[in-house]
């Protein structure tokens, strides 16, 4: 049973809330890459706030990660 553990992350909430950062990493990323294409004014403005909420979304999940962290004593 044991064989697995040494890549697996062993405390199923740290896994989620880690998750949960790597899927707003994601949208961060997909968005900055598609962003580009932003043509006029308006659509500028439209994506400069859709950053600023990927951006909270991604500090959330890591300051949710890093309290867990801190409260559960779980290193993965
Ligand atoms: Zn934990």
């Amino acid at each position: 049973m044991c064989s697995l553990s040494t890549l697996a992350i062993s405390c199923p909430e740290h896994a989620r809330l880690e998750s949960e950062f790597q899927e707003a990493r994601d949208r961060m990323c997909s968005f900055l890459s598609g962003s580009r294409r932003a043509a006029d004014s308006r659509q500028r403005k439209l994506s400069r706030q859709q950053e600023r909420r990927l951006a909270d979304e991604m500090a959330m999940a890591i300051a949710r990660l890093k309290e867990h962290i801190a409260a559960h004593g779980c290193k993965h």
